[in-house]
């Protein structure tokens, strides 16, 4: 059975495509979307989604967050004083929906289709493919996020040359794709965005909104950042809350606890909206350049489709609105579009009937190239990147470039493979190098002919010939780039691969349980006084109930302290 994956900075979720139509997976709470945290606890367990996401302000130095960030760098997370990479954590993120999709269809699944934001480069695609096979899946392609919302919305059933506007605004990230549907193909013609802007952002303006209101917070010197300080205060779910509440209302009334005392404000939709401006303004540039790259105005658009968590706020609606003269496609669930695009591409891989037709391919989100040594009014410069693919170009590619000699009798020729937009070749991502022998000659009499082919799935195949003015030289040299300067080798994944097996997992009928006693923790956390003493009781109760194992004992303690939990926490899961 194949699944088809969204695996999102904030959120993840599973699907698979059954009679004809998309269906998303339920986790074990029953939610459709599983937070992307993942946190070791004292036992040195791992728990993943939102028992994990409520031990970010109680055991930060225990949970990770929003780590797809870190996707193909060599960075390493600390979790309990060990460090992670970010392929291993998106694993365990992985498994775990594996596990879920496993439980709902009742069969193995062994493989997946996986989407990837469509400006991911080598080492992030790389990264993510790992981060699939350490998971247990056999991962059948990376599809571009941006392509599998427009399979959601049907792209593939419009008339030839219809163009969409994939507007993909998520917890931390914001995206903008132009995608062309002709002659059964879906094209992302191309693709901006900022890496740096999201949903959080608008959950900060709201934090200091309320900090301004409150001279408590100003006078203590507290400020609203996304650090841990923040997160135990309750401070982030107030504001997350508030921004939700605000998106439906003209006012939202807030509190939390801080330092003993209960803080209240009440906001007003006019002045958040008045404080987003900067925001909202930000929004525009990867519009303005997606569309650019695109050489579309937006009246050739033939529909704009709204994904992501963030798009459900009315300013981003609006501002849309208005950026395109028309009202934007929000008929699919704009959490839930990605997912669902994905499971319409692993409906596709399995061959099913409905959607044999569509074929799809995918841009170059970066452009490829090799360093070279130019002759500028007579003087030598090094250090210029020479693209051989723009970024943007539709894939499948293979295109070719000649290059010849800068210096008398030089006998080697360098090729250093670079990705990347700057016109300095050392700001690119080198990818890897390649060596060809060339017979000595007057300068620029020799030379070597250097063909890119690049697929869908991302490898780079390098071929390098040396030639002269009656045609190529030598033996043919290749090289196959599917390692990037900073990606996991066969000995790292094995490693991987045993350390992760090495984890000790909660089983998933576990789950609800550990995520109520983390939820009770970091309500104790946020509360002082006699609430603490109920919480403490009402955790006490369930733990002699877990004791006793006996299910129907078990199930109705369950029952009890959810209710218990939500009478001081109203409910929200996020
Ligand atoms: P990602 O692609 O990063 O995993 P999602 O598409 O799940 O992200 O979007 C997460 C973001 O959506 C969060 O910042 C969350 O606050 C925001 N979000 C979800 N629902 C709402 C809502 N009703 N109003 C405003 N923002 C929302
Ligand atoms: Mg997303």
């Amino acid at each position: 059975m194949i699944v088809g994956i969204d695996l999102g900075t904030t959120h993840s979720l599973v699907g698979v495509f059954r009679d004809g139509a998309p269906v998303l997976i339920p986790n074990a709470l029953g939610d459709l979307l599983t937070p992307s945290a993942v946190s070791v606890d004292d036992h040195g367990h791992m728990l993943v989604g939102l028992a994990a996401r409520e031990r970010a302000g109680t055991h930060a130095d225990r949970t990770a967050l929003a780590f797809k960030r870190w996707m193909g760098s060599d960075k390493l997370i600390e979790l309990a004083g060990r460090g992670y990479r970010a392929e291993e954590l998106s694993a365990l993120v992985l498994k775990a929906l594996k596990a879920d999709a496993e439980a709902f269809l009742g069969e193995p699944v062994t493989e997946a289709v996986i989407t990837v934001p469509a400006y991911f480069n080598e080492a992030q695609r790389r990264a993510t493919r790992s981060a699939g096979e350490l998971a247990g899946f056999k991962v059948e392609r990376l599809l571009n996020e941006p392509t599998a919302a427009g399979l959601a919305y049907g792209l593939q059933e419009r008339p030839d040359h219809a163009s969409f506007l994939v507007f993909d605004l998520g917890g931390g990230t914001f995206d903008v794709s132009v995608l062309e549907y002709f002659d059964g193909v879906v094209e992302v013609r191309a693709s901006a965005g900022d890496t740096r802007l999201g949903g959080e952002d608008f959950t900060r303006v709201v934090a200091e909104l309320f900090a301004r209101a409150c001279p408590e917070l100003a006078a203590a010197g507290a400020e609203p950042l996304r650090d841990r300080w923040w997160a135990e205060r309750g401070w982030w779910r107030m504001a997350e809350q508030g921004k939700r509440t605000l998106g439906e209302r003209e006012e939202a009334a807030l509190e939390m606890v801080w330092n003993g005392q209960t803080l209240a404000a009440t906001l007003r939709r006019v002045d958040y909206d008045a404080a987003c401006t900067e925001l909202l303004q930000r929004l525009r540039r990867p519009i303005e350049r997606a569309l650019a790259d695109a050489q579309i105005d937006p009246s050739g658009l033939a529909e704009v489709v709204l994904v992501g968590g963030a798009t459900r706020m009315p300013a981003i609606r609006q501002l849309a609105t208005r950026l395109f003269h028309r009202l934007p496609l929000r008929t699919v669930d704009p959490d839930l579009a990605i997912a669902q695009g994905a499971a319409v591409q692993a409906g596709l891989k399995a061959r099913d009937a409905a959607l044999d037709e569509v074929v799809l391919t995918d841009v170059m989100p970066y452009s490829l190239g090799i360093v070279t040594v130019e002759e500028i009014a007579g003087r030598r410069v090094g250090d210029r990147f020479s693209p051989i693919i723009e970024r943007n170009t539709p894939v499948p590619v293979s295109r070719m470039q000649h290059y010849s000699t800068v210096a008398e009798a030089q006998r080697q020729i360098l090729i250093d493979v670079r990705q990347g937009e700057s016109p300095m070749a050392s700001d690119n991502l080198r990818l890897g190098t390649l060596e060809i022998e060339v017979p000595a000659a007057p300068a620029g009499q020799v030379g070597v002919r250097v063909r890119f082919s690049y697929d869908a799935n991302g490898l780079l195949e390098v071929d390098a010939q040396a030639t002269d003015a009656r045609g190529a030289l030598g033996e043919l040299r290749n090289l196959l780039l599917r390692t990037g300067g900073t990606e996991m080798d066969e000995a790292a994944l094995k490693a991987a691969r045993e350390r992760l097996a090495g984890l000790k997992h909660h089983p998933r009928d576990e789950q609800e349980n550990r995520w109520l006693i983390e939820r009770a923790k970091r309500l104790y956390a946020d509360h002082l006084g006699d609430e603490r003493r109920v919480i403490q009781a009402w955790l006490a109760a369930f733990e002699l109930a877990l004791d006793s194992q006996e299910p129907r004992t078990v199930r109705a303690a369950r029952s009890a302290l959810r209710e218990q939990l939500d009478s001081i926490d109203r409910g929200f899961r996020f």
